[in-house]
């Protein structure tokens, strides 16, 4: 574990509000095909329309802006079995989440493996990766990852030494 260096403190110290951070730069991502394999028949399944989602991604700390993923999808309906699906895109996020899994993984690490608490894992990840995310919602992942121990969860780290590195982060 590298010690800390230099002490600058952050340009955005003290910002509390969503809407006062930098904007963020918009990376944008295809997964839109005309036609994918039913996930439930395993046939043929042409595209019904186009929709696009927004994933929240490590961000910039050099150029200190968040990183947006703009990823436009195909959405299919599968004639055989009427299922309505979108295109893969479980590489990136769960479903349903607003986060890529290389945020839950950061978030969860710095939990699990240097016991931050989750309020301080919150700052910590504004500070060095450009991604605000509520505490609350870190707490749900950890949980969800402790709980799917021994599955395949993307959020799943190893629970070595959990809490015995305390590292203490004081705010001005
Ligand atoms: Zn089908």
């Amino acid at each position: 574990m590298p010690g800390p260096g230099t002490y600058l403190p952050d340009a955005t110290e003290g910002v509390g509000r969503v809407e006062d951070l930098p904007a963020p730069r918009v990376v944008r991502r295809s997964r839109n095909f005309p036609r994918r394999i039913c996930p439930r028949c395993a046939r043929s399944a042409y595209r019904l329309r186009t929709a696009t989602r927004k994933l929240h991604d490590l961000g910039d700390p050099v150029g200190g802006r968040p990183r947006e993923l703009h990823i436009t999808y195909s959405q299919h309906r599968c004639r055989h079995c009427n299922h309505y699906f979108n295109a893969d895109m479980t590489d990136l996020a769960l479903p349903n989440g607003h986060y890529t899994h290389r945020v839950v993984n950061t978030a969860v690490r710095i939990v699990v493996e240097d016991g931050l608490p989750y309020r301080t894992a919150s700052w910590h990840l504004w500070r060095d990766h450009r991604v605000f995310v509520p505490f609350a919602t870190i707490q749900n992942w950890v949980e969800a990852s402790g709980e799917k121990s021994g599955t395949a969860s993307p959020a799943r780290v190893p629970r070595r030494r959990a809490r015995r590195v305390q590292r203490v982060h004081r705010r001005r």
